[in-house]
């Protein structure tokens, strides 16, 4: 069973880990700095933003924290202070990675590949010396703090002297990893960076501490909705439209819908799945989704306006979707569901059936039968608990335990919201490490 010794050991290699070890690097190059990674380094990230990377957006600022983030904001914005999307463009600006912008603030690469972004951070790491250890992180013991295993280690520091002087001469932390091939590894480190994302285990990871974490559940999900399976509404997108579910009335998203084969996607329904993430995992996936096709009239106002369209033309009812922003199949959908027959002439529908297709236009339902099972997550809500934490991602019980990236209780909607929150706490938490040393 080997031993290695560093000042900084970061579990996970994924955006914040990587992010944080290079942030580090540049702020104190004597570090000796580990990551553990148990898969792909990077994986997450090379698939972002469908291989084009959305690294970030212009709105990942502190006034719009709320807006963009259904978790974490309040400790966002506070962070956002010190690293905003600014400070992540001028990053790349600065390593010659060029980048455009496209709607709604969203921030690609401009090669619209995600591999551009990836190859410099494994460079990075490679130049910066930092080492890589391919396993998986078992456990962790907080050597230090009940004074199990305080651990004397008379470890030669070439470049690092001058910092090491007056440092307790233990170790904090005694990790344990699993390589690949099996073997069992014992990394000591003074400080402690938790950024295994999302979907780990962290409750077994922290298990020898005392820390509140929140229930990890997916987040950015399509829906599955059995009656739309049943017709052919595949590929329909409605730009615009007002979206909202049954648990949380007050919170409408104004995006596109896409229909899919046995559901609905896009934007709308990303962002929906985020704002509900707990109450749909408590409600087993299922739930009411409401739907305003043309949200820019009201109700008595299209009713009017369907009233005097369809007085004034002689078409047949089925032909008429040309008049609203409706798709042809999505229009012969609608008819149905208000039981009018496409066939007919518009000038010969009643006053109670234009009614219905009315509230249907502005408040369709659809009933959500789960989430789609074909779709990966792309974010999981849940998490550390942001109480545990002072806003340099340290724990207030454990100092020098760190936890940062999807590791926490923070998501975003789409858009590059999620990645700037990794950007920015291994940012804060590389900027908290750099100061002891300042300070010591
Ligand atoms: C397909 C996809 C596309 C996405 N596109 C975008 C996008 O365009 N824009 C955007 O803002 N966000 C996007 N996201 C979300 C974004 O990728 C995540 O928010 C981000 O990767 C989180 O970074 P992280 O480093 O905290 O966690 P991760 O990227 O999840 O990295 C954590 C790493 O820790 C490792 N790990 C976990 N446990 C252990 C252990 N015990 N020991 C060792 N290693 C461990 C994991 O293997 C993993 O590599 C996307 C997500 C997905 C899945």
């Amino acid at each position: 069973m080997g031993k290695y010794f560093y000042d900084v050991i970061i579990i996970g290699g994924g955006p914040a880990g990587v992010f944080c070890s290079i942030q580090l690097k540049q702020k104190r190059s004597e570090l000796k700095i580990c990551i553990v990674e148990k898969g792909k380094m990077l994986d997450k990230l090379r698939r972002s933003g469908g291989g084009r990377c959305n690294c970030t957006n212009l709105y990942a600022v502190v006034d719009n924290a709320k807006k963009y983030y259904p978790r974490g904001a309040e400790f966002l914005k506070h962070l956002f202070k010190g690293y905003d999307y600014k400070n992540f463009l001028n990053y790349l600006k600065e390593n010659g990675i060029k980048t455009k912008i496209e709607e709604s603030g969203k921030v690609f690469l401009y090669s619209n590949d995600a591999n551009e972004l990836v190859k410099h951070f494994i460079n990075r790491i490679n130049e910066d010396c930092i080492d890589i250890i391919d396993g998986e992180c078992i456990s962790i013991l907080p050597t230090g703090f009940d004074e199990r295993e305080i651990l004397l280690v008379n470890t030669k520091k070439t470049k690092n002297e001058k910092y090491q002087k007056d440092e307790p001469n233990y170790k904090k932390f005694k990790i344990q990893v699993k390589t690949k091939e099996n073997e069992l590894v014992d990394l000591f480190s003074t400080d402690l960076v938790i950024a295994t994302g999302g979907a780990s285990n962290i409750s077994n990871l922290l298990s020898y501490f005392e820390i509140e974490l929140v229930k990890q559940v997916p987040s950015l999900f399509p829906f599955q909705i059995k009656e739309i399976a049943k017709f052919n509404l595949a590929g329909i997108t409605v730009e615009k439209v007002i979206g909202y579910l049954e648990f949380n009335p007050e919170k409408k998203v104004n995006e596109a819908i896409l229909f899919t084969k046995d559901g609905v996607s896009g934007p709308l329904i990303l962002q929906l799945s985020a704002w509900n993430a707990y109450e749909l995992f408590e409600n087993n996936y299922s739930g009411i989704l409401h739907v305003d096709f043309i949200p820019e009239v009201d109700e008595q106002t299209l009713y009017l306006n369907l009233t005097r369209d369809f007085h004034n033309t002689g078409k047949i009812i089925g032909n008429l979707n040309f008049l609203y922003p409706i798709p042809e199949r999505l229009w012969g959908y609608l008819l149905k569901r208000s039981n009018i027959n496409p066939a007919i002439k518009a000038t010969g529908i009643d006053k109670s059936s234009i009614k219905d297709l009315v509230k249907l236009l502005k408040n369709c339902t659809f009933e959500i039968s789960n989430k789609a099972n074909h779709s990966e997550e792309f974010v999981h809500a849940g998490g550390v608990s942001l109480k545990e934490l002072k806003y340099t991602c340290e724990f207030k019980k454990y100092p020098s335990l760190y936890a940062i990236g999807e590791a926490l209780n923070i998501d975003g909607i789409t858009g590059g919201f999620n990645l700037q929150a990794s950007w920015t706490t291994a940012y804060s938490c590389a900027c908290a490490i750099d100061k002891k040393y300042e300070d010591s």
